[in-house]
């Protein structure tokens, strides 16, 4: 077969389209992946909405991407076709700009993101860097993989680099596509885990997912209820809601961080004070590279850690889509080629 399909949008707001293409060959340093699974994250809708810088149409979104390498590029070595691999948010750095050179590669001056600085996962084989490459268990299936690249990443990440230690008090803002890992990743990581969520709806879901504690925020002040706990050593704000998750704050204890990684463009309520009387701080926290997705899948195989999927034909990705942007998921869409 010397084609492949890719779900293409020609114009910004656009829909997707499934076209056919000539099967790409990887230039010096890339591989070619068949892709099995490719999920569907709400950073995906920036990208096809052009809200990022310097972006191309058509475009081909997907950076949670699962499958086999079924071609190398020039002077690749170390991967091997038939190697199962994975390719997230971080999708190569540079290896020279200053952030790369002090070692801190998620950082790069010059980060590529699939679907952004070249096409992504949302068709059935794409080309990649090696540097974005993560080797996937041999436990873990394609479908609950793909998540692992950007949602899985970034909330495994953020608590494993946060001050928190085993037995700390540590709360979850928002039980959804990023809520839901997080509750299981703090849970495993041994800390007395909160979830914290508007209504009742969520409530036996966190609890499944390992939290001990659940705070409906509907129904009261959640830092009241944080601190009534003994106050939090960290606060991981998954809601794309300045308001909710700036409202962690008054949760920390002294020397707590409020870790944002929900993205919302209104500022975060916050002010000064909250901040210096009891030495909190708010930190942004941005994903891992792939090196930290590799540590992500390994620990989720071992620690029976797997998203919350629903999986759909490539074909209906503009359901898909719509899906994800209603809130409807349960809780990441999968695309399947
Ligand atoms: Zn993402
Ligand atoms: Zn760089």
């Amino acid at each position: 077969m010397n084609s492949m399909r890719v779900a293409q949008v020609t114009e910004p707001g656009g829909p997707f389209e499934i076209v056919e293409r000539e099967l790409p060959e990887p230039g010096p340093g890339h591989v070619r992946i068949a892709v099995e699974a490719s999920g569907v994250c709400h950073s995906d809708a920036g990208f096809v909405h052009n809200a990022f810088p310097h972006l191309t149409f058509p475009l081909v979104a997907g950076h949670e991407v699962a499958g086999r390498i079924d071609a190398l590029g020039e002077g690749v070595r170390y991967w091997t076709v038939g190697d199962r691999v994975e390719v997230g948010w971080f999708g190569g750095h540079c290896g020279h700009c200053p952030p790369c050179r002090e070692g801190h590669f998620i950082d790069c001056r010059n980060l590529r993101v699939p679907g952004w600085a070249y096409e992504g996962g949302y068709a059935t084989h794409m080309v990649a860097p090696v540097n974005a490459l993560a080797r996937i268990p041999d436990t873990l299936d394609a479908v609950d993989a793909a998540p692992l690249g950007c949602a899985g990443v970034t909330t495994y990440n953020a608590f494993k680099k946060s001050s928190a230690r085993p037995g700390d008090l540590v709360a979850v803002i928002g039980v959804g596509g990023l809520g839901h890992l997080a509750v299981q990743y703090a849970a495993k990581f041994g800390f007395e885990t909160v979830a914290v969520a508007r209504g009742e709806d969520k409530r036996a879901l966190a609890m499944e997912l390992g939290a001990h504690h659940y705070i409906d925020s509907s129904a009261g002040d959640p830092a009241e209820e944080l601190q009534a706990l003994g106050g939090a050593t960290a606060v991981l704000a998954t809601a794309a809601n300045s308001k909710a998750m700036a409202a962690g704050v008054d949760g920390l204890r002294p020397g707590g961080e409020l870790i944002v990684i929900g993205i919302d463009p209104e500022p975060l309520p916050i002010t000064p004070a909250q901040l210096i009387l009891s030495s909190r701080s708010v930190v942004g926290h941005p994903s891992g590279t792939s090196r930290d997705i590799e540590h992500t899948m390994e620990f989720s195989a071992l620690a029976g850690i797997r998203p919350m999927t629903e999986t759909v034909p490539l074909e209906e990705v503009n359901e898909a889509f719509a899906r994800m942007m209603s809130g409807a998921a349960r809780f990441r869409m999968v695309l399947v080629p």
